[in-house]
């Protein structure tokens, strides 16, 4: 029989950084495995149950290129369905209607102003294979009768959660460790509908720098904070699929189209899986630079339109086409991209205060050895080769080597310390008067 798999996110208005994991593996799992990948959204708390937190939720996958096979299912639309099923836990005596103080009332017809609850079986294991986990189980004794429709009408989580996947045929289940308590109950729920369970795989918790579970108050935890910060979809879903998974011959950087081949759900390991935003931002670096010319211009755009930092009348899409070249194996992300070139649609240099500090901690020197540049830039050949020359001679002077000399020179020019090749930026994209006004205005500043 073909996998049936699904992810089923509850809408939370944002897509966290653990679901899209959840949400890749599911999809990996179907693909790998010739399945069916469906999307059920989980949308039975009413206050999040709002079209826009939805369609956020399917835009994110969408960018991401998680397409699904069936659905989007809304479980808010099963609600008859739910209290169908609850209905006949009464009649059979799976469960019972109790009141606001928790108290049994007697009856097995669904009341307003009632909520149901299963009844737990005494001294039982609950045991089941996870494909993450290996053998759990679980003994009845420690789990208490639980609610499973409330006084207002609507279904629990557990239940909601247990009847879909009963109804819609899944067979597999991937999503958060924090769900696993959650397991005996739905199991108890399908036995007393009579059906199959389906395969469940735990994927381990993701915690940050200090091991802690991520947070939406202390990490960035939104797929489209990422996404605004100028990550790769194709990267993105590189990296979340090594949280908690690794290639077995090592090669973490690769397409889903090749993770899809290799991957295989057993290879998944229990322990936390750390969210290191730097290998992230490495292999978003990777794909950033491995793009064609056409792409990197289409995907870099709205960086430097809308969002630019410069006079939008500044802008020379020609001079920037130039850069582009020489910059873009040097971004980690995209929103990289203005610190590297708004010096050249910047009517002064965005100045850096700490590369200033560390460039011109000794005044005299500094000035001695821009004036030298500046004496040499005077009638030279406005030549990448050119200046490199000049500017390892006018070192020379002041006893510094070039890496040394140029520093100052960059933030005269550029603003910091850190940018794009400084003499092929000068030489192609900026003119003899406009380096000379630079370096004349540092040394005034000095
Ligand atoms: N809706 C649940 C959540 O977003 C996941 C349910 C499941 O995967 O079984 O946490």
């Amino acid at each position: 029989m073909k996998p049936r798999v699904r992810f089923a996110p509850s809408p939370t208005g944002f897509l966290h950084v653990g679901s899209a994991r959840t949400a890749l593996f599911n999809w990996l799992y179907a693909r790998a495995t010739g399945g069916t990948y469906i999307l059920r959204v989980e949308d039975t708390d009413q206050e999040r149950n709002r079209p826009e937190l939805t369609q956020q939720l399917l835009g994110e996958l969408e960018w991401l290129g998680l397409d699904w096979d069936e659905g989007p299912v809304f479980q808010s639309e099963k609600l008859e369905r739910h209290r169908e099923v609850v209905q006949t836990f009464l009649e059979d005596g799976h469960a019972y209607l109790c009141d606001n103080e928790n108290r049994e009332v007697e009856g097995s017809v669904l009341a307003e102003g009632l909520a149901v609850r299963f009844r737990m079986p005494q001294g039982k294991t609950i045991s089941f294979n996870d494909l993450v986990r290996g053998e759990v189980a679980f003994n009845t004794d420690d789990l208490e009768d639980f609610v499973i429709w409330r006084s207002n009408g609507t279904p629990m989580f557990l239940l909601a959660n247990a009847v879909d996947d009963a109804d819609m045929g899944i067979t597999h289940a991937i999503r958060g460790e924090d769900l696993l308590s959650g397991v005996p109950k739905v199991l108890l729920l399908l036995d007393a509908m009579g059906v199959e369970h389906p395969t469940y795989a735990h994927l381990p918790l993701l915690v940050n720098e200090q091991r802690k579970k991520l947070s939406k108050r202390r990490d960035d935890v939104a797929v489209g904070d990422y996404r605004e910060k100028g990550f790769l979809p194709e990267a993105m879903v590189n990296y979340l699929a090594l949280l908690g998974w690794g290639p077995p011959d090592g090669v973490e950087i690769r397409s889903l189209s090749e993770i899809v081949k290799i991957f295989n759900i057993e290879d998944v390991n229990k322990a936390a899986a750390f969210f290191d935003i730097q290998k992230f931002e490495h292999i978003n670096s990777s794909y950033l630079r491995d793009l064609s010319k056409e792409d990197f211009m289409n995907r870099v755009e709205p960086w430097i339109g809308g969002k630019a930092p410069w006079p939008e009348e500044n802008f020379d899409p020609e001079k920037f086409s130039v850069m582009a070249d020489l910059i873009q194996e040097k971004l980690r992300t995209l929103s990289d991209t203005p610190r590297f070139v708004d010096f050249l649609f910047l009517e002064e240099p965005d100045v850096d205060e700490d590369s200033w500090k560390k460039t011109m901690k000794d005044p005299q020197v500094a000035d001695s050895l821009l004036g030298h540049i500046a004496d040499s830039f005077e009638e030279c050949e406005w030549e990448t080769d050119v200046l490199k020359d000049l500017v390892t001679k006018a070192g020379e002077k002041v006893d510094l080597k070039l890496g040394k000399a140029q520093a100052p020179l960059r933030v005269a020019v550029t603003g910091r310390t850190v940018g794009p090749p400084l003499f092929e930026t000068m030489s192609c994209c900026m003119t003899r008067e406009e380096v000379l006004k630079r370096i004349s205005d540092a040394r005034k500043s000095l």
